[in-house]
């Protein structure tokens, strides 16, 4: 069985150059993340703090955007407007590629696409109202069902998923596309039977709703997920950990993809050295700025869930550390 963690895919080395920018002139730079309440907001705001600390000494001065996702990140990084950006595993993937979705094979590969590391596991979690008795993905035809916003990486993977399937989203009540920070309030009003979205744990949306209404965990398995899982790289099987959020003591099977961090050539090399030099040379400090960093390790990072080849920068960070 492949599951999240053994998921390794071989790093390719990037080979084109980008522009230095000189060391002592401040360089400002953001990071597109997602809704306040996912676990990209807080990765991109434990990044930024570690950099900003270092600001008198490389110059990088780093904020936070929150934004629609992992889709939106990525092409508004190729739109030369973000300079770095959280995605998901099979995301990095299809936009490299030119796969995966109609707006990606139409752009064609991004190939100026880089990876700088991957952070962590995002299993696909579908959170149901306890009344509406959802107890597996399959459950879901005939229900109001948020799939994500547009931009997310969420209602991209919702998308394949939900066609892997054999289903289109006619077989669904309502396919509301809210932004997963208002998704809690609506399955506790009733507006909603289901909440569908790819996250890390623990997240406080899950809390949220969790804790707000009863609400419980649906299970993610059968040959459709199975074979999706054979045929992508990128995907693993996982569970949502028993007794993480209230009223859901066992856990739930499900498959993910992993948190990523991206940028472009655009981005010269010696800001993504200095961002992944604050990272990782504050290491401990960094993984505890989220419980979802805890089980971090250093060279899974910048090997699992890396599709595009690394970025300059990165790569001469992880040289000097004798990790390549
Ligand atoms: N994986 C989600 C997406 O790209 C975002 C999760 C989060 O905000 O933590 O749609």
């Amino acid at each position: 069985m492949k599951t999240l963690r053994s998921i390794a895919i071989a790093s390719l080395v990037a080979t084109s150059f980008t522009a230095g920018s000189a060391i002592g002139a401040q360089q400002f730079v953001t990071i597109g993340t997602g809704g306040v309440t996912g676990v990209y907001y807080p990765t991109g705001g434990a990044i930024c703090r570690l950099v900003n600390k270092g600001r008198k000494t490389h110059g990088v001065r780093c904020s936070v955007e929150s934004t629609g996702g992992s889709v939106y990140n990525i092409n508004t990084i190729r739109g030369g407007e973000l300079d770095m950006g959280v995605a998901q595993s099979d995301w990095q993937f299809h936009a490299y590629n030119g796969s995966g979705k109609q707006a990606f094979i139409d752009a064609g590969p991004f190939k100026e696409l880089r990876a700088v590391f991957s952070v962590h596991p995002e299993p696909i979690s579908i959170v149901a109202r306890k009344d509406s008795n959802i107890k597996h993905v399959s459950d879901l035809v005939g229900k109001r069902v948020n799939i994500g916003n547009a931009g997310s990486g969420t209602e991209a993977t919702w998308n394949v998923l939900w066609k892997a399937m054999g289903h289109t989203n006619k077989d669904l009540k309502l396919a509301a596309q809210m932004k997963s920070s208002e998704t809690p309030g609506a399955l506790c009003d009733n507006k909603i039977d289901a909440f569908f979205w790819l996250v890390g744990n623990p997240a406080a949306l899950n809390k949220e709703a969790t804790t707000t209404c009863e609400a419980n965990f649906v299970a993610v398995d059968g040959p459709a997920v199975d074979k999706l899982v054979k045929k992508f790289p990128f995907y693993g099987t996982t569970v949502i950990p028993g007794g993480m959020y209230r009223g859901n003591p066992d856990d739930v099977p499900t498959f993910g993809v992993l948190a990523t961090f991206v940028a472009s050539t655009n981005t010269s090399a010696d800001t993504i050295y200095a961002v992944v030099k604050s990272v990782f040379d504050n290491f401990e400090d960094f993984k505890k700025l989220h419980p979802a960093f805890g089980h971090l390790a250093e060279k899974d990072m910048i090997s699992k869930g890396i599709s595009a080849p690394l970025h300059e920068g990165a790569i001469r960070y992880y040289k000097e550390r004798g990790w390549m």
